[in-house]
């Protein structure tokens, strides 16, 4: 049987705890599991593309089987067809997250029949985090302990400034 292979994309500005849950579970089904920071370089982010790549290395060292790779301003769909996955892997948390990813999911079957969507949904803890929640708290210096890996944590600890790139 050929090897199972699934992508998992985000912007990932930063990494969650809530998106290390979904990429454990995820790890478990998967032969290689890829982790795609996608990015748009007319978009800034508060971290640098660099800076969340290493964020996510770092806090995934422990699953042998995912890799970490980078895409600027492409198609997931194109991605997984160079990648050979044979599935896309997403998140859901809530019913707005639904709506939104029956939405992509049903477009990527239309680019890409060959693809499967699976989806898994959020831990209960993480049902309310986002990344966007994230940069909101770190705006205003507030703790984001319980919500990010120790790899953010050891960088926002001593070098936040609230309104630059890090
Ligand atoms: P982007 O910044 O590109 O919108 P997100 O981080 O919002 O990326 O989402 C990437 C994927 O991670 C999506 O499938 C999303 O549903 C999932 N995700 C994000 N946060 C969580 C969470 N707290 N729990 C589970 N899945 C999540």
């Amino acid at each position: 049987m050929s090897d199972k292979i699934g992508l998992f994309t985000g912007s990932f500005d930063p990494v969650t705890k809530g998106h290390v849950a979904i990429i454990e579970r995820a790890s478990q089904l998967f032969d290689t599991l890829y982790v795609g920071l996608f990015y748009n370089q007319a978009k800034k982010g508060l971290f640098e593309v660099s800076q969340r790549q290493e964020f996510l290395c770092e806090s995934l060292s422990h699953l042998p089987n995912v890799k970490v790779i980078t895409a600027q301003s492409s198609l997931a769909v194109d991605i997984a067809r160079q990648l050979q996955a044979t599935h896309l892997v997403r998140g859901l948390r809530n019913q707005a997250d639904l709506a939104y990813e029956m939405g992509l999911a049903y477009f990527n079957q239309q680019l890409a029949q060959e693809l499967e969507t699976v989806f898994f949904l959020s831990d209960v803890q993480y049902q309310y985090l986002s990344s966007s929640r994230v940069r909101e708290l770190l705006a205003f210096e507030a703790d984001v302990s319980p919500y990010v890996p120790e790899s953010v944590l050891k960088k926002v600890k001593y070098s936040y400034d609230s309104q630059e790139t890090i």
